[in-house]
């Protein structure tokens, strides 16, 4: 038995887990990777996050990482650069986006919740549905190496990413909003004489190829309408390097480093929603409750917010049932949703209409998309987007008390 049960240890999960924990209540993540690698899912640490960092005392650790900083997002159409969003306009601790491998943020978050006695991960273990008892959810059925067992809990949350075994197990259905993308990743070697921009996309003759710079090699990705990934299976890596050359001719020399389609990863991309992210006993928070698109790397600050939020609203009924044993008062759930709908609703709205008025049309490849014409013209806009895409349409901050230092296990 323990307080809380998270299922998914992804940027929701693990800093939910945290938060919780430096609390006091006791929760239980479980995460069915044996580690935190895995396939590229946003390497970005947006402006709002890295103040959630600071008011946790984790910025300097989080800084020690190896990172990259990228100050400003451009769109290159024509030959020429527009900057969509300069983070530098905005008057806050840290105007950046910086760059890390997922798994080195969330083993910081991990390790500073290992701290405190009331945290538990239990990695390679898979979630496979929900406990049922007197109208309520009261825990996990999960699998980890030892065999299949339950865990009893007052609230579970569902953390569990876009494809939620536990959203499948209660029948609750997204909606889907806006088309399927299939985005394709790859890396590709970076040289000195490179240009220096940050992150940049390139749109020309119905391609989209953007570039993260990553210091020693390019993190490339290419958006394709659904199904996109096949053709270009289909026309081969040969195809697939003229395509990237005509699009981005600084690589035109080292197209070659794509030996094969191997070199190539598959991720699909879209954008879903909950109508209802809470039932008796459960939550759902994160991609679970909302899935998120790439656009504008949305999805794990979005996230880390959500896990702020909920332990904002939460701690304190958690922390009475666990030292009373008073029922849990489940409204609280419904505070959670209300908080954070709207946030997700536009910050999904913003992505959708990117797709459609920068995307779809730039695919389409019968025009050049009006969007990015629309930051040359209007200059309100680049600060507007630099807030929208650095903080969201609502940044939290943590509202939760930590416990003392001698109670933390050190
Ligand atoms: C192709 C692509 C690129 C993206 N790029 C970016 C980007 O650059 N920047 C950005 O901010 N966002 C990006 N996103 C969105 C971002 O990945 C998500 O919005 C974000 O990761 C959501 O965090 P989460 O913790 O809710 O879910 P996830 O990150 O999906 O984490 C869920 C966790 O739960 C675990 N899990 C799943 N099922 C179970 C189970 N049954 N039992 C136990 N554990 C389970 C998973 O292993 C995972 O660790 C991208 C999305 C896609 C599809």
């Amino acid at each position: 038995m323990t307080t809380v049960c998270i299922a998914g240890g992804g940027p929701a999960g693990v800093m939910l887990g945290l938060l919780l924990a430096r609390s006091g209540v006791d929760v239980v993540v479980l995460e069915k990777h044996a580690d935190f690698h895995r396939d590229f899912r946003g390497d970005t640490v947006h402006p709002a996050t890295l103040q959630i960092l600071d008011e946790l005392g984790l910025a300097e650790r989080f800084h020690e990482l190896p990172h990259q900083r990228v100050h400003t997002i451009g769109v290159v159409q024509d030959g020429k650069r527009i900057d969509i969003a300069d983070f530098r306009r905005l008057r806050v601790r840290y105007p950046y986006m910086a760059f890390v491998p997922q798994w080195d943020f969330l083993d910081l978050i991990a390790s500073e919740a290992a701290r405190y006695p009331g945290f538990r991960l239990m990695m390679s273990t898979e979630v496979l549905g929900v406990v049922r008892e007197n109208g309520r959810i009261a825990g996990v059925r999960a699998r980890g190496p030892e065999g299949e067992f339950e865990i009893r809990s007052t609230l579970v949350v569902a953390a569990d990413g876009r494809h939620s075994a536990i959203r499948r197990d209660v029948g609750a259905v997204p909606r889907k909003i806006g088309k399927t993308l299939d985005v394709i990743f790859f890396r590709i070697s970076r040289r000195d004489t490179d240009p220096d921009e940050g992150l940049c996309v390139r749109v020309g003759d119905g391609k989209i190829f953007g570039a993260t710079d990553r210091r020693t090699y390019w993190q490339m990705f290419t958006e394709t309408p659904k199904g996109g990934y096949e053709k270009v299976c289909r026309d081969g890596i040969e195809a697939f390097r003229a395509d990237l050359a005509a699009t981005v001719p600084f690589l035109a020399d080292r197209v070659h480093e794509l030996s094969s389609l191997d070199d190539l990863k598959l991720l699909e991309a879209r954008i879903d929603r909950l109508d209802t992210w809470h039932a008796p006993g459960l939550l759902f928070i994160g991609d679970a409750a909302h899935a998120m698109s790439p656009v504008a790397g949305f999805g794990v600050n979005l996230a880390v917010q959500d896990a702020v939020a909920t332990a904002n609203a939460l701690v304190a009924p958690l922390l009475n049932t666990q030292l009373t044993g008073a029922a849990f008062d489940d409204s609280a759930l419904a505070a959670v949703q209300k908080r954070r709908r709207l946030t997700t609703t536009l910050s999904q709205g913003l992505q959708r209409a990117t797709q459609r008025f920068g995307i779809d049309e730039a695919l389409d490849g019968s025009g050049q998309p009006p969007a990015p014409k629309l930051f040359e013209k209007f200059a309100p806009a680049q600060w507007l987007m630099s807030r929208v895409i650095g903080l969201g349409f609502r940044p939290e901050h943590v509202r939760t008390p930590g416990t003392k230092q001698h109670e933390r296990r050190i």
